[in-house]
C-alpha cells in the first residue's frame, strides 16, 4: 500500500476544499473522502487505489435518518448500513432497503460500511482488483481481460466492448427501486441527483462511474413516500447463502387494486453495469392482472436487451425467474411491506 497522509475534515467546507484540489472523483483520485473505509482501503491494500491523501469526513454530522415533511426519509451519507437497515422508518415504510441491505456483506461490515460508501462500490471484476490485469477502468486503455476470460460474476446489461463490470451494491439495486435521490455539496453548491441519473454506463470511459466531480461530497440520500398500500421487498440469488456477491437480485415496489398492478418499481442486481432500473418491466406490467404471466411478461421485457458473456449466459433465465418470483412475493396478500 502506498504511504499516504490523513487529514480530518473539520467541516463540511473544508472536505469539500481538501477533494477539490484533486483533478478528478473517479478512479485514480489522488485526493478520496473516507469514511468507513471498507471499501477503498480494500482497494489501496491491492493498490488499485493509491490516493496520497485521505479526508477523513468521519467526524461529520451526517449520520441522522430522519422524516421529511413529505413523507418521505431523508439519510445521512455517513448512517451506517446496520443503523439504517434496523431503523424502525425504514423497516415499515422501505423493507426493500432493509432487506437489501441485510443481504450483503457480514454484520461486521455493515456496522462500518456507510450509505454513501455503498453508492461508491467498486466492482468485484477480478482483473479490476489484480494490477497484473489490463483494465480500461482501473488503466484507461490497457484493455478488458474481462471479456473472454473470467467473466462469471459480469453484467449482461449496459456493458460495453470496454468493459463489462457489474455494479455489485445491494443497497443500490433498491435505491434505484425506491427513486432514491442524491443530494451533493460541491465547490459550485449544492445539487439533488436523481439516482437514475447519477451512474453512467461504461461506454468508452469505464474509469468514470458516477457524475461527481471534485469536491462533490454526498451528504444525504432522500426517498420520497410510496403510494400508501404498496409493498417492497428485496430478493437476492447468489453461490452461498451469506456474505456473497448476487448473481441475479430483484428490488421491486408493488401496488396492487382489485387484481391489478396499479403501481409498480423494478431494478435489477447482479446483472447491470449499474444499478439497473427497468422501466420496460414497469412498463409491462402497469395496470395489468397479477398474475404469473403478466411477472413473467415483465421479467422477459427486462431481460430483453441481455448481452450475455462467455460464462455468464445463465443470469439471463437466473434474473428474469428471480424477478418473477420477486413480482410474486411482493404481490401476494400475506408479504409484508
Ligand atoms: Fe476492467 Fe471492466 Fe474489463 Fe473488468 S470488465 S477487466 S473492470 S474493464
Amino acid at each position: 500500500m502506498q504511504l499516504f497522509e490523513l487529514i480530518p475534515a473539520a467541516s463540511v467546507a473544508d472536505a469539500v476544499k481538501a477533494q477539490a484540489a484533486s483533478p478528478t472523483a473517479q478512479q485514480g483520485a489522488p485526493v478520496r473522502f473516507i469514511a468507513g473505509g471498507t471499501n477503498l482501503v480494500d482497494y489501496m491494500k491491492l493498490d488499485v487505489e493509491t490516493p496520497r491523501q485521505l479526508v477523513d469526513i468521519n467526524g461529520l454530522p451526517l449520520d441522522r435518518i430522519e422524516p421529511t415533511p413529505n413523507g418521505g426519509l431523508m439519510i445521512g451519507a455517513l448512517a451506517r448500513n446496520s443503523d439504517v437497515a434496523h431503523h424502525e422508518a425504514v423497516k415499515a415504510q422501505y423493507a426493500v432497503l432493509s432487506q437489501a441491505l441485510l443481504s450483503g456483506a457480514t454484520t461486521q461490515l455493515r456496522n462500518m460500511a456507510t450509505t454513501a460508501g455503498n453508492l461508491l462500490q467498486k466492482t468485484r471484476c477480478l482483473y479490476y482488483r489484480d494490477t497484473v490485469y489490463g483494465c480500461n477502468k482501473r488503466k484507461p486503455g490497457s484493455g478488458c481481460s474481462a471479456i473472454g476470460g473470467q467473466n462469471r460474476m459480469l453484467a449482461i446489461l449496459g456493458t460495453s466492448e470496454h468493459c463489462i463490470a457489474s455494479n455489485p451494491s445491494d443497497q443500490n439495486v433498491a435505491l434505484a427501486a425506491l427513486e432514491a435521490s442524491i443530494h451533493i455539496t460541491g465547490p459550485k453548491g449544492d445539487r439533488v441527483i436523481p439516482i437514475a441519473a447519477f451512474y453512467t454506463l461504461p461506454g468508452k470511459t469505464p474509469e468514470r462511474e458516477t457524475v461527481l466531480e471534485p469536491g462533490d461530497l454526498i451528504t444525504h440520500v432522500s426517498l420520497p413516500a410510496l403510494p400508501a398500500g404498496s409493498k417492497s421487498l428485496y430478493l437476492k440469488l447468489r453461490d452461498r447463502a451469506s456474505y456473497e456477491f448476487a448473481l441475479a437480485s430483484a428490488a421491486v415496489v408493488v401496488k396492487t387494486s382489485g387484481g391489478r398492478i396499479e403501481f409498480v418499481r423494478v431494478a435489477l442486481g447482479g446483472v447491470g453495469a449499474i444499478p439497473w432500473r427497468s422501466r420496460e418491466a414497469e412498463k409491462e406490467l402497469q395496470d395489468k392482472p397479477v398474475s404469473t404471466a403478466s411477472f413473467r411478461a415483465a421479467a422477459e421485457a427486462a431481460l430483453h436487451d441481455a448481452r450475455p458473456q462467455s460464462q455468464n449466459g445463465f443470469k439471463v433465465e437466473l434474473s428474469k425467474r428471480c424477478l418473477t418470483r420477486a413480482l410474486a412475493m411482493a404481490a401476494a396478500p400475506s408479504t409484508q411491506a
